[in-house]
């Protein structure tokens, strides 16, 4: 007899507001027998605005080693898992990848319900050119290592976006400005989606000291134009 066929649906969810999930990604929770989430408190948050109750599973960076083959092996025993992280496109910058290619290895089904992501949102939204782009996640955490990221790609023929934390912002604007100089053209784009959703947009040293004299709390994207561009 063969087994029925299981799925690993990989939902992107919200970046802020809850309107963008998709009546897709809200079904395929629906339909799962198990919600595999990076932080389950977040996840159950977003369940219960949904009126869904499932039951969820906590996968996330410490425990992905482990948790993937363990979660694979229900899939492939029949079972539908919905994986998520706390916002935005699972495996970018967050827990998956390990997941996915042990569904693909196994030959398993994996279906994206594509939605909401922070890189392409900003880089659409940035008015800095969108045709080619290079996503580097995270800069480094020290000055050292950011500004030897920054030095590596100053020639890149393309946009590249960085992800950055409220608490490393200001300084990875100063590092950024100190190897690409302050004319190359920036936009820093923070809380998209949200109450305080805010672009700025110019030259690295406006952009620089903009974000400086505000508060930086909340979340940032970095999209750096290619050199010589301005709007
Ligand atoms: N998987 C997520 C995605 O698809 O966008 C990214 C997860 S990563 C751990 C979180 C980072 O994404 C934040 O530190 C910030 O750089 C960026 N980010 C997430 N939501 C954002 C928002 N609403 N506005 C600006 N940046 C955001």
């Amino acid at each position: 007899m063969t087994q029925p066929q299981g799925v690993l649906y990989l939902v992107a969810t919200p970046i802020g507001n809850l309107g963008d999930l998709s009546e897709r990604s809200v079904e395929s929770l629906r339909s799962s027998d198990l919600v595999a989430c990076e932080d389950t408190r977040v996840t159950a948050k977003l369940l219960a605005h949904l009126g869904l109750a499932r039951p969820t599973t906590s996968y996330r960076e410490e425990n992905e080693l482990r948790k993937a083959p363990e979660l694979a092996q229900r899939i492939e025993q029949g079972e539908s898992i919905a994986l998520v992280s706390d916002a935005g496109m699972p495996a970018i910058s967050d827990p998956g990848f390990r997941l996915i290619r042990e569904c693909r290895r196994r030959k398993l089904n994996v279906v994206p319900l594509p939605g909401p992501n922070a890189a392409l949102t900003a880089l659409a939204a940035s008015g800095l050119p969108t045709d080619k782009f290079l996503f580097l996640g995270f800069p480094p955490s020290k000055t050292s290592g950011r500004k030897t990221t920054y030095g590596k790609w100053r020639d890149f023929p393309g946009s590249i976006v960085f992800y950055e934390s409220k608490h490393r912002i200001a300084k990875s604007l100063v590092d950024l400005e100190d190897v690409l100089g302050k004319d190359r053209y920036i936009c820093v784009a923070r809380e998209m989606t949200k109450v305080h959703e805010a672009f700025h947009v110019g030259p690295a040293g406006e952009v620089r000291q903009a974000v400086s004299e505000r508060s930086q709390k909340g979340e940032f994207v970095i999209v750096v134009a290619p050199q010589g561009y301005v709007l």
